[in-house]
């Protein structure tokens, strides 16, 4: 059964744009309810943590950098098959693949530099949660 809790953050750059109302009221406008949320900034060694499953990958070191570049804002999002679903409202990885209508067509400015994260499974999604957020902070 798939499970009704995902992760986000949105990403520096978005943050420093003053996109995240923006990207925050898209989510609850698609049905997402927001459960946790906290504005903080990651270190390189959290960042680093938080990526680790791509640390064998050729992007790694920038998107360590990147991620801890600026302030992120962080998020449980609860809905209905939320990890599927939330994926397909942020659209693709890289922005020019992304859909119309997609958090990432309307908000990313690249590949690397895309907006926001979503968690990828059930497991992965609680594993996220859980790097971010103690239990008194989720309602
Ligand atoms: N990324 C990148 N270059 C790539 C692939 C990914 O800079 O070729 C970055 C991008 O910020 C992406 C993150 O690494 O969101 C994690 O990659 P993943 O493949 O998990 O994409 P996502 O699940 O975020 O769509
Ligand atoms: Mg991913």
């Amino acid at each position: 059964m798939a499970g009704n809790r995902t992760f986000t953050m949105i990403k520096p750059e978005a943050v420093e744009n003053g996109a995240s109302g923006a990207i925050l009221a898209k989510m609850e406008a698609s049905g997402f309810r927001i459960v946790a949320m906290k504005k903080t900034r990651l270190s390189e060694e959290r960042a680093g943590v938080f990526y680790e499953v791509h640390k064998e990958r050729p992007f790694y070191g920038e998107l360590v950098e990147y991620m801890s570049s600026g302030p992120i804002i962080a998020a449980i999002l609860e809905k209905d098959k939320a990890v599927i679903d939330f994926r397909t409202l942020i659209g693709s990885t890289d922005p020019s693949e992304a859909a119309e209508g997609t958090i990432r067509k309307e908000f990313a400015e690249s590949k690397a530099k895309n907006a926001v994260h979503g968690s990828d499974s059930d497991e992965n999604a609680s594993i996220e949660g859980e790097f971010f957020f103690a239990s008194d902070e989720r309602f």
